[in-house]
């Protein structure tokens, strides 16, 4: 088994859901004790025996909406691959247990079929994925109801940017169709793009929700005047804060915030957290220089009197296994930047701790309606930016709009920082 597969769930500073479930427990030691508690409290709403495949491991009326076995591809018989797709077992390349399931070609679709209907309702869904082809694709969940409704989840994939290896993706909501509460099957696949796919899957994990509300987190990137001058003051006026991603080295540069706007944002109940001192890309650099980019705003803020920062921001989106490690030490959540989508990739759940999804909207229409899938589904929104100005990645009246349309829905929706995600 590689010791690849620990990073994205390791355990560091705080005990993060050990409350209710394994979902934050790192690979194979803490799994077996996991097993019998997986996943509780489903119940299935109607009985689908009659039309079902023989299922030997699911009793009828089992409460739990996959079994332990299934979840964790530790046997594949009730898993089946669209046309000519091969799905087979592999031993080698293992996130938890014995085996993984390794697909290849065609679609590369596999789906499960539930012997009865499940209600998911209640529950945030994750898998570990370690992708070989295409680079450069969009994971999908889906989850279909009795009626074929899809509730569709999204993540991305890049090998230039991602960590190598086994990662859990917490996809994000993209379509809310299904009525969660009489799920008939789960899907997975990669887009081919021409390519014919191939990806390894393992330990896909159902958490009972997190939150009963959705929530929305605002964050900034680089420490940019448009977010002091521009931002800050709308979002004042609505009583909102938000997370800022701090470069260290960049505060007071031309055109970037000072370390007393800093001071000023904090003592306004906004959070500073960590992006790097350098905005260096840290994928690929060696241990030492990673650790000194990432552990040098740490020193720097406490000498300044901030709290330690609760959340990290991947400069540029890019890490590396040893990113990750070195990032779980000191935060409790970190964020990617998906590149080349701006109205989607958000919302999404914490359930991959240390790569949780982002989105960066050019205008208000696809954050109100990724509010909504958020409101939904009880999930967190989570858009970024640099610049709020004229001609800046989105304008005053459009980031404006925004803020509105989050206190129309207020009774819905809460406005909330990174360790409230993190923490709760
Ligand atoms: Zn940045």
């Amino acid at each position: 088994m590689s010791n690849d597969s620990r990073t994205d769930d390791t355990e560091t500073r705080r005990s993060f859901l050990s409350r209710k479930t394994c979902a934050g427990i790192i690979g194979s030691i803490a799994l077996g004790g996991c097993l019998d508690r997986f996943p509780r409290g489903v119940d299935p709403v109607e009985d689908r025996s009659a039309e079902s495949r023989n299922s030997t491991d699911q009793p009828i009326g089992s409460h739990e909406p996959m079994g332990t076995e299934d979840a964790t591809f530790e046997r594949l018989d009730r898993w089946e691959a669209d046309g000519d797709t091969e799905l087979t077992a592999d031993t080698e390349n293992v996130f938890s247990g014995s085996q993984s399931a390794s697909v290849e070609g065609g679609s590369g679709v596999i789906r499960i079929e539930y012997p009865s209907l499940i209600d998911l309702s209640g529950y945030d869904i994750s898998f570990a994925m370690d992708i070989e082809r295409p680079d450069g694709t969009i994971v999908h969940l889906g989850l279909t109801d009795v009626d074929g409704n899809r509730t569709a989840y999204r993540s991305q994939f890049y090998q230039s940017s991602y960590p190598s290896g086994y990662l859990r993706y917490a996809p994000s909501v993209t379509s809310y169709e299904a009525e969660m509460s009489r799920i008939a099957s789960i899907q997975l696949w990669i887009d081919a793009d021409g390519e014919p796919p191939k990806y390894r899957v393992d330990d896909v994990r159902f958490e009972e929700k997190r939150f009963d509300r959705a929530k929305f987190v605002f964050t900034f990137d680089d420490v940019l005047r448009s977010q002091y001058e521009t931002a800050y003051p709308i979002m004042s006026d609505y009583g909102f804060v938000g997370s800022l991603a701090v470069n260290t080295e960049l505060l007071g540069e031309n055109d970037r915030l000072t370390l007393e706007e800093l001071a000023e944002l904090d003592t306004e109940g906004w959070s500073i957290d960590n992006h790097t001192h350098s905005h260096v890309e840290l994928r690929g650099l060696p241990e030492k220089q990673q650790r000194r980019e990432i552990e040098t705003p740490l020193d720097f803020l406490a000498d300044h009197g901030f709290e330690a920062p609760n959340a990290f921001y991947y400069p540029h989106g890019n890490a590396d296994r040893t990113s990750l490690e070195i990032v779980a030490e000191h935060h409790d959540i970190a964020y990617n930047a998906f590149t080349h989508w701006s109205t989607g990739l958000s919302p999404t759940t914490p359930m991959a701790r240390y790569w949780t999804n982002r989105m960066l909207p050019r205008s208000a229409a696809p954050v109100e309606r990724r509010i909504d899938l958020a409101i939904e589904s009880k999930s967190v929104c989570t858009p970024y930016w640099h610049t709020i100005r004229d001609g800046g990645e989105i304008d005053p009246v459009e980031f404006e709009k925004i803020c509105a349309y989050l206190e129309e829905r207020s009774d819905r929706i809460d406005v909330v920082l990174p360790e409230r995600i993190a923490l709760d």
